[in-house]
């Protein structure tokens, strides 16, 4: 672990935004004298929800009066859950604004996305105190929030100073940290995801990015039995992790590093409002089955005889533009989803010589990248049993998604996103259909 902290220091020195980070137990008692190291004089108001100031909302607001800091705070109701949507986030920047107070997000993915984004509406830094080891996001510039029901991420900058105390962690509900564990998981589908868009020469791979998401992930994921457990160095070598894939986002620009078609397939069920026994399916837990998606598909690809594929064939086979819109319309409906696909459809669409050229490409670099996609990926049960072993969903069903309802997801996904993954790979070879019922089948 030592390693890995070592890594996480380094990479904190490295961020233009995130200043510390402090990971230990005992932390929250530190949080007066981190609060005045960077914003001295300055008022401090705490966002919570009802859980989260329980677990060190209170205990925050005692650490920052005890260095003189003037305190207010504001907790959202735990029921109904906060929503992740800007109309909300607006409320919180409109309640900020009445002075100059600097936000402390005590929380995990949704409040600290909603305080990001409003406090860099205002133009403002904030700190954010960590709940639970839950999802990515804590590192991270982006803020996925809904806009009138269509998720985005949203361009934001990262808290200045993230303090997790690991005695909070290792109390959260097990459920929230098997999400942490999901979200980092799914970062092994990402990974071949960008594998496959390098080779084919769409999307380079920034070593440095890749290095620093992928090169600790299976040593991250090989006990998932503690981290269910909330043991405190399982949960520090996740929240290292899962910081460091923040930090790789920082450094690429963009999400590429940390996102596929696994996050594709998540953040449809998210549009969706999915909910399983009456509660909101989260993040995490549709990464889990977007992720087992995502490796089934692959295993379907690589059994698959690409080295015969004809490509003529498959030129001639390939959709027009107008006709992906039409798909698009039938599938995700003509309001805001729909139009948006159709955008980020356009931005990835490629007429037949470019195809071509892909396709033959793609038969030139298959032997290589084939392997290299093996070493990649966990075999499909060997996932299943780390996410299961984590206490995170590893089959469908466990998050109330149907076999059709699978595979429409599986169908529709790639429509969301411009960014280029194996869903687009399967569809330009002619395997998407099958491959979607391989998956649905078995999952
Ligand atoms: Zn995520």
């Amino acid at each position: 672990m030592v390693l890995g902290k070592d890594r996480l220091a380094l990479a904190v020195a490295n961020s233009l935004e995130v200043a510390e980070i402090l990971l230990r137990q005992g932390a929250l008692g530190e949080a007066g004298a981190l609060f005045n190291r960077h914003f001295a004089g300055k008022p401090a108001c705490i966002i919570a929800d009802e859980n989260t100031w329980k677990a060190a909302g209170a205990a925050v607001e005692r650490a920052l009066h005890s260095q003189g800091i003037r305190v207010r705070s504001h907790v959202l109701p735990a029921s109904p859950k906060p929503k992740p949507s800007v109309e909300l986030a607006n409320d919180l920047a409109h309640n900020l604004k009445a002075d100059d107070a600097i936000a402390v997000a005590v929380g995990s993915g949704v409040i600290n996305d909603l305080v990001k984004y409003a406090a860099f509406s205002l133009g403002r830094a904030y700190l954010c105190v960590a709940t639970a080891v839950s999802m990515d996001g804590y590192t991270s510039a982006g803020a996925p929030l809904s806009v009138r029901g269509f998720k985005k991420t949203l361009q934001c900058k990262p808290p200045v100073a993230v303090i997790a105390d690991l005695d909070v962690l290792s109390h959260a509900p097990a459920a929230m940290t098997g999400w942490g564990y999901s979200d980092l998981a799914g970062k092994v589908a990402a990974g071949a995801d960008w594998l496959l868009a390098d080779a084919l020469g769409i999307e380079a791979v920034d070593g440095e990015c890749w290095g620093m998401v992928q090169d600790d992930l299976r040593h991250r994921l090989a006990d998932p039995v503690s981290v269910k457990r909330g043991d405190v160095n399982a949960l520090s070598g996740l929240f290292c992790g899962l910081a460091m894939v923040g930090f790789a986002m920082e450094r690429h620009g963009s999400s590429r590093p940390a996102s596929g078609a696994d996050h594709q397939i998540a953040h449809l069920w998210e549009m969706e409002g999915l909910t399983h026994a009456q509660e909101p399916v989260s993040h995490g837990a549709c990464v889990a089955i977007g992720t087992v998606s995502v490796v089934a598909l692959y295993d379907f690809l690589l059994r698959s005889d690409i080295l015969r594929l004809d490509v003529e064939a498959a030129v001639t086979a390939a959709p027009n533009f107008d006709a992906k819109i039409a798909v698009i319309r039938e599938s995700l409906g003509a309001g805001e989803l729909g139009e948006r696909a159709i955008e980020e459809s356009r931005a990835k669409h490629v007429e037949a010589e470019v195809l071509r050229q892909r396709l033959v490409r793609l038969l030139h670099v298959w032997p290589t990248v084939s392997n290299r996609l093996r070493q990649q990926l966990p075999a499909l049960d060997e996932l299943r049993g780390w996410l299961a072993a984590a206490g995170a969903p590893s089959r469908a069903r466990d998050i109330s998604v149907s076999r059709q309802h699978l595979h429409a997801s599986i169908l529709n996904a790639r429509f969301l996103r411009s960014r280029y993954t194996v869903l687009d790979t399967l569809e330009e070879t002619g395997l998407l259909a099958p491959a979607a019922q391989y998956a649905a089948d078995i999952l």
